[in-house]
């Protein structure tokens, strides 16, 4: 069975993110969820905070390993020995950036092949930007992300 990595910023990790780590954890033999150290955005938690998040609220599944890089994400699969890169995808407008990025790793690295798993219709809406905006005007996010996740945001607003 194929290795995946699962690379993205998840700053924070949040319910859309954690579905399509569960779902990969079953069509993969393991999963690397892959904390990207520096992201061209502003971040609200610093790497190995958005890392702890991460692992509290994935630790029920065995076959996912949470890390963090500073590489090219091809790099990065080929370094742990992976097959696939696994992205989620929410609506055309995802589609558009995720076909350009797609493209641009395989022509670094042909022999890694690209998967993108749908949201969840329940998790469509869902981003970290917009968790972050919610949390930042007192709003209710327990319906949005893990419990841990919750209180990181609550914490890091109050
Ligand atoms: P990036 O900074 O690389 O866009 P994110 O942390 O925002 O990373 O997201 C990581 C991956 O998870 C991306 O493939 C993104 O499309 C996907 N994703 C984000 N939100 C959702 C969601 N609600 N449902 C499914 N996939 C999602």
């Amino acid at each position: 069975m194929p290795v995946a990595v699962y690379p993205g910023s998840f700053d924070p990790i949040h319910l859309g993110h954690v579905d399509i780590t569960r779902r990969a954890a079953q069509l993969f033999e393991h999963v690397y969820f892959a904390i990207y150290d520096r992201p061209n955005k502003h971040l609200l938690f610093p790497t190995e905070e958005r890392m702890a998040l991460a692992r509290e609220a994935l630790a029920d599944l065995d076959n996912v390993t949470v890390v963090s890089y500073r590489e090219l994400t091809v790099d990065l699969t080929k370094r742990l020995g992976a097959d696939v890169i696994v992205r989620g995808l929410r609506a055309i407008s995802d589609f558009e950036w995720e076909l350009q990025l797609a493209l641009t790793n395989r022509e670094l690295a042909p022999d890694v092949e690209v998967v993108c798993l749908m949201t969840r219709i329940e998790f469509a809406f869902l981003s970290s930007t917009i968790v972050k905006e919610v949390a930042s005007l007192n709003g209710d996010i327990s319906h949005m992300v893990p419990p841990n996740v919750a209180v990181a945001l609550r914490r890091r607003f109050n």
